[in-house]
């Protein structure tokens, strides 16, 4: 049976925007070892702002743009998000087709009869796109349209103003590892991961890669220790149902992310995370 003291936990937890869906969580966040998160959307806004668009051979800036939009508007990763955003005209999706997400790489499809490809490095790479790799701050989507480099965007998105604060707050409740996972390139992952302070940073991941991380993570905890991973839902919910606690950012309201989560923060703040485990320590004191 569940002590009557964790009802009043999960109580205290839901006036504070989190949502915990069972007593041994919050019993459970009492021994958070090792905290994980997901970069984008999770430790950064998850809003990216379109910062260049940079061409190669006779297409206009415009026309890059206005192809990558029409691809992209199939989409709803943020950076996609962004694109259409930038483009801001109407979008007639009727002449677009054989649309196709590749997770962890990008998307392509067919607008009118140009073949289009949108996507990281490691897309190029994967359909022998010969292309020049571009230094800019930032995410890049490279362009190539029939089978030809046509250019590149590059976007950039913000760490969130909470973020800090809840890295420094879990470190001060005894997490003893903290690590970031992102899918994004590693310049981009680096100054991340100093400018939070985290411990680790792992980039340039598949979503299958993320899963074996957290699995090794996992071996290398004390028997008490638990590990949580923190994620927007965005191709990362076999993660998020792997962890020890999974918690899901409930701000931007990926279903199936709130659906396998054991914890939910109905907020975009990870600092609520911290608010989680001083509520259950308060609740094991009570409890017990
Ligand atoms: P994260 O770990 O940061 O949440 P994802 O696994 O969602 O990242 O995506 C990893 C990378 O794949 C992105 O940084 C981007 O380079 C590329 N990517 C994924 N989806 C798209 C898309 N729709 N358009 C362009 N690039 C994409
Ligand atoms: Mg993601």
């Amino acid at each position: 049976s569940i002590p009557l003291g964790f009802f009043g936990g999960i109580g205290a937890a839901s006036k504070n925007g989190i949502l915990v869906k069972g007593g041994n969580y919050l019993e459970a966040l009492n021994d958070i070892e090792i905290a994980v998160f997901d970069k984008t959307g999770t430790l950064t806004e998850g809003s990216f702002k379109v910062t260049q668009v940079n061409t190669v051979n006779n297409i206009s800036k415009d026309e890059l743009l206005e192809k990558t939009a029409y691809v992209e508007s199939f989409s709803n990763h943020p950076i996609a998000l962004s694109v259409v955003k930038e483009y801001n005209k109407r979008i007639n999706q009727k002449i677009v087709s054989d649309v196709k997400e590749i997770s962890g790489h990008g998307i392509k499809a067919k607008v009118n009869t140009d073949e289009v490809l949108v996507g990281n490095a490691r897309l190029m790479n994967r359909e022998n796109i010969s292309f020049e790799e571009s230094s800019a701050l930032g995410s890049i989507l490279y362009i190539a349209i029939n089978s030809k480099y046509a250019g590149n965007i590059v976007v950039s998105d913000q760490i969130k103003k909470d973020s800090k604060e809840a890295i420094k707050l879990l470190k001060a409740l005894g997490v003893k590892r903290t690590v970031m996972l992102t899918g994004d390139k590693r310049a981009v992952a680096t100054s991340v991961g100093k400018e939070l302070g985290l411990d680790e940073v792992h980039a340039e991941l598949l979503p299958e890669d993320k899963l074996n991380k957290v699995e090794e993570l996992l071996k290398h905890k004390s028997k008490r220790g638990k590990l949580f991973f923190v994620g927007d839902g965005i191709n990362d919910t076999p993660v998020l149902a792997r962890a020890d606690i999974g918690i899901a950012m409930g701000g931007l309201g990926a279903d199936a992310a709130i659906d396998v989560a054991d914890v939910v923060i109905m907020t975009d703040e990870p600092s609520k995370i911290a608010t989680a485990v001083k509520v259950a320590k308060r609740t094991r004191k009570i409890v017990w």
